[in-house]
């Protein structure tokens, strides 16, 4: 090739030799049967052991302290029963004792190429460094969402994020660069200026929280612009759940005239878990991680329930995550996928925090299940709040939730009642509801705050 060859040197996707077709970004390890997956992840888990034995002081101790060592681990049985789970609190300590990395990771800080940090929204910020290989490795599990859901090199995104210190979307644009897309970043811009560069260079893939996608359709409607006529096709996010909710992913859809599909991540660990192209929730990236569900006993949950998601990555060689409780609550299906993946399915994506937990008289309740059931009441928005406060014998809940634009006030008393009767018949519990006229619940730019819990701080 030569250097003045200009058009071979258009859009060079970063992982360019690796085979792949049709539907899948890498059809061998997407749609491998489930014995040949377990295999793999005992070869992967015990090599993984090992390397953070003997590199990682926070995991030689930790494992010394139980009396267990790498080759006592020889299935995923003993790794599920054997193996401690570690928390961010203790990474956050490690580093505490021994600022910034403390002994938890692996490489020398010369490999790193990125120090990132958590938000801090649950507690200090944990700090997390990738190595170059780390980082490619990231963005090779967005590049799994994108090329599942149809989008292609010769596709442009828009990213409509301000970066900051956080992973998620640095390891997005590093997907794009796996896939050969262009970038164009709308960092450091207003929003009025980001709608003004989507009309003009017309990106077809719009990356943002869901919040934001929906707070930018808004603001465009007042400013006169049809969001729904743009380029954009395909709205790609993470951050927080919301296309797995279906009365935000048919407002996300409906306003942009695209289809919309998120990620699920958790920064220290990876973007884990692509979602599903056809919308049933996000596929566990099983090729660059092992992840166990589990009960509030640490016992594996079985097809079906919903447990804590507890995560282990092959691929965050810089700081190595084993066994992590991630506190994020999902529910396992561990059949082939109708889009024929074999990768476990969190169906509905996240659907909420260990600490969200509401329980009804006896029964315990998640919010994203009440949540789920706004889209089966015609005429109730995406803007909603779920309340949560302690009562005399139980917790209690009110849901204040919009409608679409258009409904007569005298329809609302009507749509509560049938919001409860629904919520009754599907999840057997009894909750106030409260229609406010649209536009009454607060916007967000970056991410929504959608549960509010007055209940006493658990000591
Ligand atoms: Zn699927």
């Amino acid at each position: 090739m030569s250097i003045l060859d200009i058009n071979s040197q258009r859009q060079q996707p970063l992982l360019s030799a690796r085979s792949r077709s049709g539907a899948y970004w890498n059809e061998y390890t997407e749609t491998m049967p489930r014995d040949q997956l377990d295999k793999l992840h005992v070869k992967r888990l015990q090599a993984l052991l090992r390397y953070a034995y003997d590199r990682v002081p926070f995991y030689h101790d930790l494992y010394q302290g139980v009396g267990m060592a790498p080759e006592d681990i020889r299935s995923l049985d003993d790794f599920n029963k054997y193996v401690p789970t570690i928390d961010k609190k203790d990474l956050v300590k490690a580093q505490a004792a021994n600022p910034p990395w403390g002994d938890s990771i692996a490489l020398d800080p010369d490999y790193f190429i990125y120090h990132f940090q958590t938000s801090g929204s649950t507690g200090t910020p944990l700090r997390i460094p990738f190595s170059l290989h780390t980082q490619i490795q990231y963005g090779e599990q967005w590049a799994y969402l994108y090329w599942g859901v149809g989008i292609r090199p010769h596709d442009s995104f828009y990213f409509a994020f301000p970066w900051g210190m956080y992973t998620g979307f640095w390891s997005a644009y590093w997907g794009v660069r796996c896939l050969g897309g262009t970038v164009i970043s709308g960092g450091g811009l207003t929003s009025e200026q980001r709608l003004q560069q989507i009309e003009l260079l017309k990106p077809t893939v719009l990356v943002s929280t869901p919040t934001y996608a929906l707070y930018l359709a808004e603001l465009a409607k007042e400013l006169g612009i049809d969001t729904s006529s743009t380029a954009i096709q395909y709205t790609i996010h993470a951050g927080e759940p919301g296309p797995g909710i279906p009365t935000t992913r048919q407002a996300i859809e409906s306003a942009w005239g695209a289809k919309a599909y998120e990620l699920y991540g958790v920064g220290e660990v990876g973007a884990i878990a692509p979602g599903c192209p056809e919308q049933r929730g996000c596929h566990f990236s099983e090729d660059q991680g092992y992840a166990t569900i589990v009960d509030s006993s640490g016992n594996p949950v079985g097809h079906g329930e919903v447990g804590e998601n507890v995560v282990t990555s092959y691929i965050q060689m810089a700081q190595p995550v084993i066994k992590y409780r991630t506190h994020d609550l999902v529910r396992a299906h561990y059949d082939t996928c109708s889009c024929g993946r074999t990768w476990l399915l969190y169906e509905g994506g996240v659907l909420g925090r260990t600490d969200d937990m509401i329980t009804i008289k006896g029964t315990n309740v998640y919010p994203a299940a009440i949540e789920y059931l706004l889209s089966d009441v015609p005429g109730l928005g995406s803007h909603y709040e779920l309340h949560v406060t302690s009562g005399r014998l139980n917790d209690e809940v009110t849901v204040k939730v919009e409608p679409v634009s258009g409904i007569s006030a005298n329809s609302y008393l009507q749509m509560e009642k049938s919001l409860q009767q629904v919520i009754k018949a599907k999840i057997g519990v009894t909750i106030g509801v409260n229609v406010v006229n649209p536009g009454e619940l607060p916007r967000y730019e970056l991410k929504a705050k959608r549960f509010f819990d007055h209940r006493p701080k658990k000591a």
